[in-house]
């Protein structure tokens, strides 16, 4: 996970995140695109986690196959809303026993149509809360993994256990839901206070709105790493869902161009074109790295890190 400011150290460290398939039919497509990602070598891939348990099993089955095919680390994003303590410790346990060791704590949203106030929202009130239960569910493991030694029956080679990381979640334009002004910072705080050693940004589409968040965050008194998370938003017809989640309007300069754009070709070159901006802006104003989502395509991301000047074609292959 990345920890010092990208741009003065020369390397820009990037990350990934995907999506499980609702059907099992997409997999094929999905390990294609795992595979093409794994090659330029980012610092994780994460997977995203359906509230409510949706898509729990196939997020496993994803984070599972990045590990077993690939050397890039498995981040995998976790929910609590709507669970009891001892289902969410479950969860957590058998991620582990997967050998994830990487994490994105959510509290996540209940499913459309569930009011805040109903049962449903289960025993975990908030992501910190879930951060302090995946620390207190490795600290019961054994400190240590023990692995048989081909040829030597009975003996075990003895290692320390991996230490978690938990990742969190970043809201550079508030949260949606926030009652006042500055709560998702106190939840930021709260949830560095519980252990989190990242954070990852909603998305946003000014690279000023990222900056200032982060000397906010700062001044409140955060310190851990802040990753801007980046979309590039390739089609008209994607903005309402993304405008919802982001709060932010959208910058009247990218709405233009991608209305005048008339084939999907056109569109997708302009959504790049404004995410590689935004990307290099943010690592020249101190981001350490950037982690975008990739829609469960991987053209379009490693076209925004060429054209951002983070991935230099010859060297791909040296990373
Ligand atoms: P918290 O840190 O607990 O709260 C954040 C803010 O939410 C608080 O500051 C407060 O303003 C507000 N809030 C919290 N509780 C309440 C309440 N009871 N009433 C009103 N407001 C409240 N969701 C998924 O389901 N699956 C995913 O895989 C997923 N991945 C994500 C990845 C990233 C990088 C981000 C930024 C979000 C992701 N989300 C995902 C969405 C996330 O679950 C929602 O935004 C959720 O509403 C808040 O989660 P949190 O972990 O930030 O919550």
């Amino acid at each position: 996970m990345p920890e010092e400011n990208a741009s003065s150290a020369g390397v820009v460290p990037f990350s990934f995140e995907l999506y499980p398939p609702r059907s099992t039919d997409r997999l094929p497509q999905l390990h294609e695109t795992i595979r093409r990602l794994a090659e330029v070598a980012p610092r994780f891939i994460s997977v995203t986690y359906g509230a409510g348990g949706s898509t729990g099993g196939r997020s496993l089955e994803v984070l599972r196959h990045i590990r077993a095919t690939t050397a890039v680390e498995p981040l995998a994003h976790l929910t609590c809303v709507g669970n009891t303590y001892a289902g969410a410790a479950a969860l957590i346990r058998e991620f582990l026993d997967a050998g994830i060791t990487s994490f994105l704590a959510l509290r996540g949203d209940p499913p459309a149509g569930v009011d805040e106030d109903e049962p449903f929202l289960g025993d975990l009130e908030s992501a910190a809360q879930l951060v302090q239960l995946i620390d207190r569910v490795q600290a019961e493991r054994a400190p240590y993994t023990e692995a048989s030694i081909p040829g030597l029956p009975g003996a075990a080679r003895v290692e320390p256990r991996r230490h978690v990381q938990v990742a969190v979640a970043a809201f550079p334009n508030g949260h949606p839901r926030s009652r006042h002004s500055s709560e998702h910072l106190d939840a930021l705080l709260a949830k560095q206070a519980a252990g989190a050693t990242l954070a990852i940004t909603q998305l946003f589409f000014h690279a000023d709105v990222y900056l200032a968040f982060v000397d906010r965050a700062r001044a409140a008194g955060v310190t851990i790493p802040i990753l801007p998370g980046i979309m590039p938003i390739t089609s008209r017809a994607r903005l309402p869902r993304v405008l919802e989640l982001t709060g932010e309007s959208l910058p009247a300069e990218l709405a233009v161009a991608l209305d005048v754009e008339p084939t999907p070709e056109g569109q997708r070159e302009v959504g790049i074109a404004h995410a590689a901006r935004l990307a290099r802006d943010v690592v020249a104003g101190g981001a350490p790295g950037v982690h975008l989502y990739a829609f469960n395509n991987h053209d379009t991301v490693l076209a925004t890190l060429r054209e951002a000047g983070i991935l230099i074609p010859q060297k791909e292959n040296a990373r």
